[in-house]
């Protein structure tokens, strides 16, 4: 093979981001109930058999009377100083007559039979700091999605759910980072492009030869693309095509042009409504609008939308619509300056996905900025929103959309009423029939081209193959 996104070039990971549980601690304080009540019943027992009868003589009663007053001042203290012994005396009883015995970070615990180290550190009332879940360039995708803490059992490592033999010394820290799951890929320095007559809505550049490309890693899901080795020397590339092959119910809903004033915080709250995450191709300069604008884009990346650059101008230079119309600088320029407004608002690296203003993506174009990139993103589902057809036209075209769609709609460059108004409408219809919403880095691990090829019988004349460009290893 040729081509350079074969099964090699792409090692790690699995077909989907995997999605690692967090153990949830939970308090479980079932069979201590049950101890206490048993000891406080032994107790009275003890208290009422062995009282020695002595203690009601005439004489013992004199003397009390002699140094009542002294008394009945200490008894108060006296019912204190019983109560903690007894309190204490229970809880002692407690850890004793449990099944298993424990310490945890020098803590002694008292545990039933069936128990596990997350019941341990919640009986010990420890707290610990979970880690965060990061991507592949070290920064924070989410707080808090990391392992919730770190444990030993007696020097070895534990899990959460690990169960605590008696008598075990149990050592608790802070949870840990966990670095989310990625896919590598080969990076050309390359001078121009041709189209290898492909067709798709998701394009990229590769190099005619894989001598001398470089090497990335792509987080599955922060789509942050670090460099691991430069390309070593220049070549001519090739600007391939594809869609997303799958049989599942996943679709990417799209907006362009946005941050918008109304328009963007609607859509915000009708996708989570619906559970829906979405991508959002930005506009740099709609970004830094004001305050108001970056905070939108803040929230779209809290709430777990995938935003990515739609250049900074909408290719200005280029008519607005045609960066191809520019020069090489002007283009990169466009594309990092978005970039860089998407860094700022969100205070996160970038995804490398993008979207050309008006589609426009020429061999030429796509070289100019390719280092800076890792897809260009299309769409095979255009709702024709940005013509106002009305709503109900605008919800029709999106209840047509298939597995695998990428769904083109926008939020801003406009008047958009017609847009949320579709939607908020066809959302549930699309849940109704099975259909769920993720971004295009998440479509992306849905991809299975060696299906495709398959149920479609192959079209080998260009001699590419298909699904060389984002394969998947097992998972
Ligand atoms: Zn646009």
């Amino acid at each position: 093979m040729r081509n350079s996104y074969n099964n090699n070039s792409f090692g790690s990971g699995g077909r989907r981001p995997r999605t690692r549980s967090t153990e949830r601690i939970s308090s479980r304080p079932s069979t201590r109930t049950s101890a206490r009540t048993s000891t406080r019943t032994s107790r009275r027992n003890y208290t009422t058999s062995g009282m020695p009868s002595q203690l009601f003589s005439p004489s013992a009663s004199a003397m009390t009377y002699s140094y009542g007053s002294n008394l009945r001042r200490f008894l108060p203290l006296i019912a204190a100083v019983f109560l903690v012994l007894l309190i204490g005396f229970i809880g002692f009883s407690c850890a004793n007559s449990a099944p298993v015995k424990a310490k945890v970070n020098g803590k002694r615990v008292g545990l039933p039979e069936e128990n596990t180290v997350a019941m341990a550190i919640t009986e010990a009332g420890i707290n610990t700091t979970p880690g965060s879940l990061v991507a592949v360039d070290g920064s924070i995708i989410k707080e808090n999605g990391g392992t919730p803490f770190t444990a030993t059992i007696n020097g070895e490592p534990a899990e959460p759910r690990s169960p605590v033999p008696n008598r075990a010394n149990v050592e608790v820290t802070a949870g840990q980072n966990i670095q989310e799951d990625y896919y590598e890929r080969l990076t050309y320095n390359i001078t121009d492009a041709t189209s290898d007559d492909s067709w798709g809505s998701i394009r990229e550049v590769k190099g005619v030869s894989d001598e001398g490309a470089g090497r990335a890693i792509v987080g599955r899901i922060s789509g942050v693309m670090v460099e691991k080795e430069k390309p070593t020397f220049e070549q001519q590339g090739v600007l391939h095509m594809f869609d997303i092959e799958t049989k599942e119910r996943v679709i990417a809903l799209t907006f362009d042009d946005g941050p918008w004033d109304e328009t963007t915080e609607q859509i915000l709250d009708i996708l989570d409504e619906n559970d829906a995450k979405a991508t959002f191709f930005v506009v740099g300069n709609r970004i830094d609008e004001g305050p108001e604008m970056a905070a939108l884009v803040k929230r779209e990346y809290d709430s777990g939308h995938q935003i990515c650059t739609h250049t900074y101008s909408h290719a200005f230079e280029g008519a607005g619509y045609d960066l191809g119309l520019m020069t090489h600088d002007a283009r990169v320029e466009d594309v990092t300056k978005g970039q860089k407004a998407i860094e700022k608002a969100t205070g996160s690296k970038c995804n490398q996905m993008f979207r050309a203003p008006g589609g426009n993506y020429s061999p030429t174009t796509a070289a100019s900025i390719s280092p800076y990139i890792t897809y260009e993103i299309g769409w095979t589902l255009d709702t024709l929103d940005w013509q106002k057809p009305g709503a109900k036209a605008v919800e029709e075209a999106l209840l047509t959309a298939s597995p695998g769609d990428i769904v083109l709609m926008h939020d801003g460059g406009g008047d958009r009423e017609q847009t949320v108004e579709a939607l908020r409408a066809a959302l549930p219809k699309l849940k109704d029939k099975g259909y769920t919403f993720v971004t295009v880095e998440e479509l992306m691990n849905y991809h299975q081209p060696e299906k495709s090829e398959e149920a479609s019988g192959g079209s080998d004349d260009t001699g590419d193959g298909k699904g060389e460009e984002y394969e998947e290893a097992n998972s």
